[in-house]
């Protein structure tokens, strides 16, 4: 049985966790896909170094960050627990305007639409995002419409934050080592390409990526990537009967037999898809670049059959042309690896309702720095952020949900120090 301590939950400052929220958002940390420097958002230094100060002020002497712009940081523990993982990451979606965010509080939100100054043509309401719904009588925090918020996923940062600031006034709240890592570059596909995780000393992590309260997730996508490269012959077109194969011609063909029931726009929750992101090239040489996802490895491994066979029939329509078919595997559903220990995700749900909530599991159509953490041994489902819309201007926030997670993420790390000894 796990202890039950007489102790009061750490009380958390929503006032606090509302002006950490707003000073991360004033920083402009959107990732640029087409850098080449690492942070690809010079940015993405500052708000890291903004936190690891924040961290060493709260206590956690050994907050650092290195050159590529991590934040690593560790609060020992009172308890011979686990050392336990609280990942966020520092910058937000390339998808919508991220500079110059111009916060709104909205309090005691009614259910009603609101508007935006600077977009009033969208509609932020219940009717749009029924997530809002469940925030009646909560303060919302959104932009003013001109730009995304970044709650994704600095709401995530202000969590671990709040959290932590609100364990340094309580320190015999019970937990192992807590160890804090913020990521640059998440959203662009980078967020651990330069953490040495095998470092970090972790086997459990949670991030704190996610949507709005009660979600809890344990699932994200099995994606691959995939590349077709056409060769046609280009001769002068003026002669160029039964000799000329277009490459452009030969891509087309290919596209329009992509099966239509299977793409992003025409699927929804467990179902995968087949998405051309890219076309490129000429008469000679054409190239398309595509992404595949599903939750299961033979849902994916389907999907690499009918682009394998496609590209076999358009052969066979287009004899003299090269097509090449090249499938590279991108990130692994997390939940085959969480099996591995069941208590990653049962203890986050016991926290989640214990602080309560009625946990509602959601898979993610998509991927976190979770999945390839889980893969390299760090067990890391996600955690609600308490906020909406992402990389969007209608993002939201809402201060409510975001205290409700720092909550769960205090008895989180209490229910894990009660597996000590
Ligand atoms: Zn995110």
């Amino acid at each position: 049985m796990p202890e039950i301590l007489p102790l009061a939950l750490p009380p958390i400052s929503t006032e606090r966790l509302t002006e950490r929220f707003l000073r991360y958002v004033a920083i402009d940390t959107t990732a640029d896909p087409g850098a080449e420097s690492f942070p690809s958002n010079p940015n993405e230094l500052a708000l890291a170094e903004l936190l690891a100060g924040e961290l060493r002020d709260l206590g956690l002497a050994d907050a650092s960050v290195d050159g590529f712009g991590y934040v690593v940081a560790t609060l020992p523990g009172n308890r011979p627990a686990p050392p336990i993982g609280l990942i966020a990451h520092l910058d937000t979606a390339p998808d919508a305007p991220g500079a110059g965010i111009r916060p709104i509080l909205h309090r005691n939100y009614q259910g009603q639409a609101l508007v935006l100054p600077g977009a009033p043509e969208l509609d932020l309401s219940p009717a749009t995002c029924s997530a809002l719904t469940a925030a009646v009588g909560e303060d919302l925090i959104t932009s003013d419409g001109t730009t995304l918020l970044g709650a994704d996923d600095k709401a995530g940062i202000a969590v671990i934050m709040s959290a932590l600031d609100a364990l340094a006034g309580q320190p015999d709240w019970p937990h192992g080592d807590l160890r804090i890592v913020f990521t640059p570059d998440e959203e662009v596909g980078n967020g651990t390409r330069h953490l040495e995780s095998a470092r970090l000393g972790l086997k459990f992590a949670y991030t704190v990526d996610g949507g709005a309260a009660p979600e809890f997730n344990e699932e994200t996508f099995e994606a691959a990537n995939a590349t077709i490269r056409v060769a046609g012959h280009n001769v002068h077109p003026g002669k160029a009967k039964g000799i000329l194969i277009n490459a452009v011609e030969v891509l087309g063909d290919l596209i329009a037999l992509l099966p239509k029931d299977r793409t992003p726009q025409a699927t929804s929750d467990r179902q995968g898809f087949i998405h051309p992101t890219s076309i490129s090239g000429g008469v000679e040489q054409a190239r398309l670049d595509l992404i595949l996802r599903d939750f299961e490895p033979a849902g994916l491994a389907w999907l690499g059959d009918i682009l394998s066979e496609l590209v076999a029939s358009i052969r066979l329509r287009h004899p003299g042309a090269g097509v090449e078919l090249e499938i590279r595997p991108a990130y692994p559903n997390m939940k085959a690896y969480l099996a591995a220990d069941p208590r990653i995700s049962a203890f986050a749900l016991e926290a989640l309702a214990e602080a309560g909530l009625e946990p509602r599991i959601v898979p993610i159509r998509g991927g976190t720095d979770g999945a390839m953490l889980s893969r390299a041994g760090i067990l890391t489902p996600n955690l609600f952020t308490g906020s909406g819309n992402h990389h969007s201007r209608l993002e939201w926030a809402s201060v409510h949900q975001m205290a409700k997670a720092a909550e769960v993420v205090l008895r989180l790390v209490r229910r894990w120090a009660a597996t000590a000894g």
